[in-house]
């Protein structure tokens, strides 16, 4: 029941999925309150309702509760000083959240194949009272295939992909630190969420934990 978290501030949202028990770690409350999702979404009136909204290019932001979510099972990999790689970072919405999460000395790479929505995810994190992070480097959103991940400047502690791989990309399997975790919509009609841990000795394992409608990861082209 995702429409029952709306609010008509960010406050009021947030405090919703309180209510409706979506947050069990205080820290992805304190974050994301911390993120007014105004300056995330193009249809204003969409700000606060906790459902998915369009951006442009076939793009939707995710909806709060699903941001929540994701943000809930990385968490035990999200310490301060933490490195962070945001596939198909689209608004930039998460590569907010996570920032407040791992604190200026942690790293988070947002990447994304459509350059205007790299473009725009900027402006809307500096409007968001990062500009900052941006310039530190402490948040970083690069153009390009995430399906290659961003080798440069991993291994991770934690990858969120938000947009559905037919697949598992390997080269994201790789670029997981040991110890490591992995939120990942796949497959293609039917898709699930796959949770990919990987252990210091380097043992991945995977477990399916809901399933989804996510856009799905492609070429730039289509
Ligand atoms: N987490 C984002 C979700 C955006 S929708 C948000 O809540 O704002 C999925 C995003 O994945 C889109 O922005 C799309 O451009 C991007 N995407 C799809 N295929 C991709 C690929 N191969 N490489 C990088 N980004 C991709």
């Amino acid at each position: 029941m995702a429409w029952r978290s709306s609010g008509s501030t960010n406050s009021e949202l947030i405090a919703n999925m309180a209510k409706n028990g979506i947050f069990s770690a205080t820290e992805v409350q304190t974050a994301m309150a911390k993120v007014d999702r105004a300056n995330y979404v193009v249809n204003k009136r969409d700000a606060y309702v906790d459902a998915p909204s369009p951006i442009g290019h076939d793009a939707t932001i995710s909806a709060p509760h699903m941001h929540a979510y994701a943000t809930e099972y990385l968490l035990p990999f999200l310490k301060p000083g933490a490195k962070v790689l945001d596939v198909g970072s689209g608004s930039g919405y998460l590569c907010a959240v996570f920032h407040h999460i791992v604190a200026e000395q942690g790293k988070v790479v947002g990447i994304d194949h459509i350059p205007e929505l790299v473009r725009w995810s900027v402006e809307n994190l500096k409007r968001d009272g990062l500009g900052q992070a941006l310039d530190s480097g402490a948040i970083e959103v690069v153009c390009g295939d995430g399906r290659q991940g961003y080798a440069n400047a991993g291994p991770y502690d934690a990858i969120h992909v938000g947009a559905a791989a037919p697949t598992l990309p390997q080269p994201l399997v790789d670029q997981l630190a040991a110890p490591g975790r992995m939120f990942i919509p796949v497959g293609d009609v039917a898709q699930v969420i796959l949770l990919v841990d990987k252990d210091a000795q380097g043992n991945v394992t995977k477990k399916e934990l809901m399933d989804v409608r996510y856009v799905p990861l492609t070429d730039r082209k289509k």
